[in-house]
């Protein structure tokens, strides 16, 4: 019988994750079945249980569950730990074998490092947002060998916390106030949700044209706003986080099943679907 995954969120109808694990279980030859969980906000560790007392051997974890995932885990990988959030749940032993990880964060740097040929390592980076996925990327940047770290956020108070999280570290990030962001930065993470509202971000296009990479972790079959804004204020690349989604998924196979899924095929037919779909929608008025 094939082992069953899913991915939890609310809401969860629109996830990548089932095509992305159905191509990697194709290429790997595991069988394996993975659906989609809708859980009502208040019910995350009833779904969760459920599924586990059905059989159900890992989940996915989205929004806006990964904190709660984090609580529920009975024990934890290092990264999930530090970042307080947990995207990937493995059932090793009923309750107590509940296991939590983060993917988010090395599917991030893998995608900077192998799709995008941006090395980490001595770079000045911008983090833009301190929601679950900003947590998720802050420690596996610094291992990658990032040399600054500056978190601007819209709440100073959610920033700060984020910050003090990593404050034990040898390059730990600093907050300073969205408002006074200078050029000097090599690499601008955007993790605020500006391409959900569809709207730019309040940065100088010279903080941008100073940048050599541009990374949105929102993703869209046409280019995010940030991705747009990046480009028009002169940076030198700017580009979106499927390739993202595809790692971190690759992250989480890896933590199931033990085999590492070949990533660029999944992304180029994820990208050539995303712009398919995007192609027949109806103009909008
Ligand atoms: P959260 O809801 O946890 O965090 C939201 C962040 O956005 C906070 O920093 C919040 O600021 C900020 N924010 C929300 N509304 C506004 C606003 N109106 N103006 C300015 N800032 C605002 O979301 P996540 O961290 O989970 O997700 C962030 C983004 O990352 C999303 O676009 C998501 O799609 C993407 N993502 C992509 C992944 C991938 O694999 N490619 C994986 C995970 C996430 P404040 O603290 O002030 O409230």
């Amino acid at each position: 019988m094939s082992r069953r995954y899913a991915v939890i969120g609310n809401p969860v109808e629109h996830s990548r994750s089932p095509a992305i694990h159905a191509q990697f279980a194709r290429q790997t030859g595991i069988d394996l079945e993975y659906g989609r969980i809708l859980a009502p906000l208040d019910g995350f560790v009833e779904a969760v249980e459920r599924f586990r007392d059905a059989g159900g051997s890992g989940l996915n974890v989205t929004v806006p569950f990964k904190l709660d995932a984090f609580a529920w885990a009975a024990h934890r990988s290092a990264r999930a730990a530090e970042a307080g959030a947990v995207n990937t749940l493995r059932f090793d032993d009923g309750a107590a074998g509940a296991w939590g990880d983060n993917t988010d964060g090395a599917g991030l740097v893998r995608d900077l490092g192998e799709r995008l040929g941006f090395a980490l390592r001595g770079r000045a980076v911008l983090l833009l947002g301190a929601g679950g996925a900003a947590r998720g990327v802050v420690g596996p940047l610094l291992d990658a060998g990032a040399a600054r770290l500056v978190v601007a956020n819209r709440s100073r108070a959610n920033a700060e916390r984020l910050v003090e999280k990593f404050a034990t570290r040898a390059v730990h990030p600093v907050f300073v106030p969205l408002d006074a962001i200078e050029p000097g930065f090599d690499l601008i993470v955007e993790a605020s949700g500006s391409g959900l509202r569809d709207e730019p971000v309040p940065l100088a296009d010279e903080v941008f044209a100073a940048a050599t990479l541009a990374y949105d972790l929102f993703y869209a079959a046409a280019p995010t706003a940030f991705v747009r804004q990046a480009r028009a204020a002169g940076c030198r690349r700017a580009d979106d986080g499927l390739g993202m989604l595809v790692e971190q998924a690759a992250e989480s196979f890896f933590a199931w099943h033990g085999a590492r899924p070949q990533t660029e095929p999944v992304y180029r037919a994820l990208r050539e679907a995303l712009q398919a779909e995007h192609a027949q929608r109806p103009p909008s008025r």
